[in-house]
C-alpha cells in the first residue's frame, strides 16, 4: 500500500537565528559591533552603553525604538542583530500569587520560571531555570526523571528575568519600587554543569545600569559539583546553597547519586573553602523532608555535628509529591521536632512554606505538567504515523 505522508507538518531547514544582545556583556556588545562593521572601534564602547541602557535599563526589544541612535545605524543593528523576547507558551497564577511561565526558547526547547512574591505581598523571588532537564537524577526530584535537553544559554537565562520583568511592568522601577528583588537558580538543571551560561547572565543582570540585582541576592542552588564550587564563587560572588538532603553517603547516595562521585566530607570541605564565606555570607543547606527516610530527631542531631563551624542557614523543604514519586512529606510535628533540634545549635532553621503547588510551580515540580502534555501530543502524532502505514 502507498502512504502519503503530510509533509505541511514538516519544518524547513532553519536559517541561523540572528545574535541576540541580550545574552553579551557591555563589553562583549561593543566587540561584536566592532567585529560585525556596525561601530568604528572608537565609537563602540559609547554605541555599547546607548543598546544597553535601552535593552537592560528601559527593557526595549526593537532597536528601532532607539531614539538617540541615527536611523541608519538603528536599521544595521535590526539586520544584524534581534533582542527578542521567547515564546511564553504558558502563564499561570497560583491562589497564592505565585506566578508561572512556560518558555519556548526553540521548538522543543521550553523550560519554566517562577516568580515567588512574599507572603504579605512586597518583595519576591524570581526561581530560574538553568537546564533543559537534568542530566541527574535526584530521586525524589521529578525534573530528574527527565533526561537533559540542554544547556540554557546566557541570553536565555537573562530571558527568563526579563520576561518577568515585562509580565510585572517593572522597567526603570526605582530599586525600593520593585517587586523582583533576588534571584535564585532552583529551576530546572544544575547551574554548576552551565557554569558558563550562569556566569555570563549574572554579570549582565548585576550590572548596575541595566536589571541591576547585587549579586548577594542571587542564589546558586547546587546538588554538590564539588570541582565547579571555587569556580562559581570566584566567578560570580553570588550566594550559595547545596542541597544536602542527608547526613550520611549511605542514605545521599540514593537520593542525590552525584554523591557517589563526591561524598559528603568533599562537598563539606569544599563548601568551608567558598570565596566570602562568612557570618554575612552563608551557605544555605537545603534539606528535603521525607517521611521515614531523613526526619529523625537522630538525623537532626547528626547534622548539626557535620556542620559545626560552617556559616550557614538550614533551610528545610517540605517534600512535593509528583505523581508517582517514592517518598511522601514528613508530618508538621516531624518537621517542626527537626527545626527545633536545628534551631537549638544556633542554626536559623527556616521551613519553606510550598508555593504555587496548585499550578505545580514547588520546588521539584517543575515542568512535569508541559512534558507530560507534549508526551501524549508526540504518542498521538506517532500513532497517526503508525495508523497511516499500516
Ligand atoms: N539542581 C539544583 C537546583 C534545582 S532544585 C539542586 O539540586 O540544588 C532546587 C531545590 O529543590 C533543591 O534543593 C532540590 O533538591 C529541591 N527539590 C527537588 N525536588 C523536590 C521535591 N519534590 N520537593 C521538595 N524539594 C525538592
Ligand atoms: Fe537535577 Fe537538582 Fe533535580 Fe537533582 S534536585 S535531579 S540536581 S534539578
Amino acid at each position: 500500500m502507498s502512504v502519503t505522508l503530510d509533509l505541511s507538518r514538516a519544518r524547513p531547514a532553519a536559517a541561523p537565528a540572528p545574535l541576540n544582545l541580550a545574552g553579551l556583556t557591555r563589553s562583549e556588545i561593543a566587540a561584536t559591533l566592532v567585529e560585525s562593521g556596525v561601530a568604528a572601534p572608537s565609537q563602540a564602547k559609547m554605541r555599547a552603553n546607548q543598546i544597553w541602557g535601552w535593552a537592560q535599563h528601559h527593557g526595549v526589544t526593537a532597536f528601532e525604538a532607539m531614539s538617540n541612535i541615527a536611523k541608519d545605524t538603528r536599521a544595521a543593528l535590526a539586520e544584524r542583530f534581534t533582542l527578542a523576547r521567547p515564546q511564553i507558551a504558558e502563564r499561570q497564577q497560583s491562589v497564592d500569587g505565585t506566578i508561572k511561565w512556560l518558555i519556548r526558547f526553540a521548538p522543543g526547547i521550553e523550560a519554566e520560571t517562577v516568580f515567588i512574591p512574599e507572603v504579605g505581598g512586597g518583595s519576591g523571588a524570581l526561581c530560574v531555570s538553568s537546564q533543559v532537564g537534568c542530566t541527574l537524577n535526584c530521586t525524589f526530584c521529578h525534573t530528574g526523571t527527565q533526561a537533559l535537553v540542554r544547556n540554557l544559554t546566557a541570553a536565555e537565562i537573562v530571558a527568563q528575568v526579563q520576561v518577568a520583568r515585562d509580565d510585572l511592568s517593572e522597567w526603570r522601577a526605582a530599586p525600593g519600587g520593585r517587586r523582583l528583588t533576588n534571584i535564585v537558580f532552583m529551576g530546572m538543571g544544575e547551574p554548576l554543569y552551565n557554569l558558563d551560561g550562569v556566569a555570563t547572565a549574572l554579570d549582565i543582570v548585576s550590572d548596575d545600569q541595566g536589571i541591576a540585582i547585587s549579586r548577594r541576592r542571587v542564589t546558586v542552588s547546587t546538588s554538590g559539583v564539588v570541582p565547579k564550587l571555587k569556580e562559581l564563587g570566584e566567578r560570580t560572588g553570588a550566594m550559595l546553597a547545596v542541597s544536602l538532603h542527608a547526613v550520611t553517603d549511605e542514605l545521599r547516595d540514593v537520593l542525590v547519586p552525584i554523591n557517589k562521585a563526591y561524598p559528603i566530607a568533599e562537598l563539606l570541605a569544599a563548601i568551608r573553602a567558598y570565596p566570602g564565606l562568612s557570618n554575612a555570607k552563608r551557605v544555605t543547606f537545603e534539606y528535603v523532608m521525607l517521611k521515614g527516610v531523613n526526619d529523625s530527631p537522630a538525623e537532626a542531631r547528626a547534622l548539626v555535628k557535620l556542620l559545626a563551624g560552617i556559616p550557614a542557614k538550614i533551610n528545610l523543604i517540605p517534600f512535593n509529591p509528583w505523581p508517582g514519586s517514592p517518598y511522601e512529606c514528613s508530618s508538621g510535628n516531624r518537621i517542626h521536632a527537626f527545626a527545633d533540634i536545628v534551631n537549638a545549635a544556633g542554626y536559623a532553621s527556616p521551613i519553606r512554606t510550598p508555593r504555587g503547588r496548585d499550578i505545580l510551580a514547588a520546588c521539584g515540580q517543575l515542568k512535569s505538567e508541559s512534558q507530560k502534555t507534549r508526551a501524549n501530543a508526540r504518542r498521538r502524532e506517532t500513532e497517526a504515523v503508525d495508523t497511516a502505514e499500516h
